[in-house]
């Protein structure tokens, strides 16, 4: 599933071949996403887009008449290709610029959305409730402190709670807890403020490497063979339930919170 890296290198990816293009047509060969694609989404044609943004993990395409909402949910992706280029099964969108390209969305599983969006986008329901980016300044201890103050819940889900902070799927949310010497299971309002720190550095550090990572992995966006793939990234716990601990050699154990794989170690992460 793409997650906040991928999307942001998508991001980074396109940008470069839409912003300031002017949009001539929005192909859309099958509408039937997570929401069907509205007929309103046509209003991007004739604008030009003025920007291309990511905000936790939609991807928004402004324009002046109003903003594109793109989510890539559980296998979509997005390339930038010739428009002569013959689509291929599950390409259900193209949007074509006056260059004679066009930004192409797969979705094999059809999870992902296509929206528009006349309003100020914060308003929109999707993104109204959003809690802070993680990679910014508003996400830092003062603010997670206040968030999980007094709260039973599982700090691992509470991590991975968009109104708390945005973008912290499974697999770093496993990571971060992993790198911090948090237990999963802990209550989110009991984590020492000691471990607050380090999970907010942790979080921090660990998205921004494998942003890092996938700029060099996922770079070409223009390619008409295969699409980007998603990276596979060095991980010290998440899909290794069973095997040995990277820190400390004991056995990895393995549970499910909140229906999702959750992998420690028993040893390091007993805070
Ligand atoms: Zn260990």
């Amino acid at each position: 599933m793409p997650e906040l890296p991928e999307v942001e290198v998508t991001c980074q990816g396109v940008s470069p071949h839409l912003v300031d293009q002017q949009v001539t047509k929005l192909i859309v060969r099958n509408g039937s996403l997570r929401w069907p694609v509205p007929e309103i989404a046509q209003q991007i044609v004739g604008q030009t887009i003025r920007n291309v943004r990511r905000r936790a993990k939609y991807l928004l395409i402004d324009t002046d008449a109003g903003t594109t909402i793109v989510h890539l949910g559980m296998s979509g992706s997005l390339r930038i290709l010739p428009k002569t280029t013959p689509p291929e099964k599950h390409d259900h969108i193209d949007l074509e610029m006056a260059s004679g390209k066009i930004l192409r969305f797969n979705d094999p599983r059809r999870f992902g959305a296509w929206l528009w969006c006349e309003l100020p986008e914060q308003a929109h329901p999707l993104l109204s409730k959003l809690g802070p980016e993680p990679l910014s300044n508003a996400f830092n201890l003062e603010h997670l402190a206040q968030a999980l103050k007094g709260k039973k819940k599982a700090i691992k889900l509470c991590l991975m709670d968009n109104h708390i902070v945005v973008g912290v799927g499974n697999i770093y949310a496993n990571e971060a807890l992993f790198a911090a010497g948090i237990h999963p299971q802990t209550e989110a309002g009991k984590v020492d403020t000691e471990r607050l720190t380090l999970l907010v550095v942790e979080v921090k550090q660990i998205l921004a490497n494998a942003i890092k990572q996938g700029g060099t992995t996922l770079k070409d966006f223009t390619n008409a063979e295969g699409k980007p793939g998603y990276f596979a990234q060095k991980l010290h716990v998440y899909g290794r339930g069973g095997e040995t601990c990277t820190q400390c050699g004991h056995l990895l154990s393995e549970i499910k919170l909140g229906q999702r794989a959750t992998v420690f170690c028993s040893l390091c992460q007993t805070k």
